[in-house]
């Protein structure tokens, strides 16, 4: 008996309601035109924070949210599939949410040093750290309108998310390489 029985039968009841019917014709153009990228802490789970049903983002995850040039690629992806496939579709909005209490034991010098024991990389690490949101979001969206294969008709904005009040702060307000 693992976890996972009971998660299979909630898919069973999941796969009997009608949410699959109601995904986008096309992937990339998700329901809410929304791209998210945030930190994979289970408190940040964009369907709730942005309140969400299936179909209606992308989602992109990593430590802390950061943009990482694995999130540069699939978003380049994206956008050459975007133009190709669907050039008079609308674009989705871009939003990179960095949350409060993020980064736990990345100021841990004992607990990062036991990581680099055993072959981890703890300076990426330390360097993808998120302690304090208004530091790290602008950073972000900043690399992902600097990057070249990224559109610039995505509307890239950036939050902090409060896991205590469940509330959203705009950091840095839409805007895409297009408006310059
Ligand atoms: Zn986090």
């Amino acid at each position: 008996m693992s976890n996972m029985d009971d998660l299979l039968q909630r898919n069973v009841r999941f796969a009997a309601t009608d949410a699959k019917n109601r995904t986008p014709e096309i992937p990339f153009v998700p329901n809410q035109q929304l791209y998210v990228i945030t930190c994979l802490d289970p408190r940040v789970d964009p369907a709730f924070i942005f309140d969400l049903a299936l179909g209606d983002a992308i989602v992109a995850r990593t430590l802390g949210g950061r943009v990482t040039p694995a999130v540069i690629q699939d978003l380049a992806w994206i956008s050459y599939l975007h133009e190709l496939r669907a050039p008079k579709a609308d674009w989705f909005d871009l939003a990179v949410v960095h949350h409060t209490g993020c980064g736990r034991g990345l100021d841990d010098d004992a607990l990062l040093r036991g990581f680099a024991e055993r072959g981890g990389d703890d300076r990426a690490l330390v360097d993808q750290a998120v302690f304090d949101p208004a530091q790290t979001v602008p950073v972000d969206v900043q690399k992902l309108l600097d990057a070249p294969l990224v559109s610039p008709q995505i509307k890239i904005s950036g939050y902090e998310y409060d896991v205590e009040t469940g509330l959203l702060r705009t950091l840095v307000p839409p805007r895409s390489r297009a408006d310059g």
